[in-house]
């Protein structure tokens, strides 16, 4: 990580991994990501650590995804009657 702006998008990796980023800084580190081989590896293993952690806090909160897709059949299912 040489570049300037590494140290900037290492702060957004887990935002990235978690889905909470916006799709603009999103669009930023996967754009970098193609010309940083030094951020694809810290991307890496800090997946496999958020991974490990996500599962403990998986325990107390609903992953983004599942939240999404409940409010999705929540509201297919007040469409219904
Ligand atoms: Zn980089």
């Amino acid at each position: 990580m040489k570049e300037p702006h590494c140290k900037s998008l290492s702060r957004k990796m887990s935002d990235y991994i978690d889905g909470s980023l916006d799709p603009k800084t999103l669009a930023k580190i996967k754009s970098h990501f193609k010309d940083c081989r030094p951020c694809v590896a810290f991307f890496k293993t800090l997946q496999k650590t958020v991974g490990a952690l996500g599962a403990l806090k998986s325990a107390a909160t609903l992953p983004r995804k599942a939240q999404g897709g409940l409010r999705e059949k929540l509201k297919s299912l007040s469409h219904g009657n």
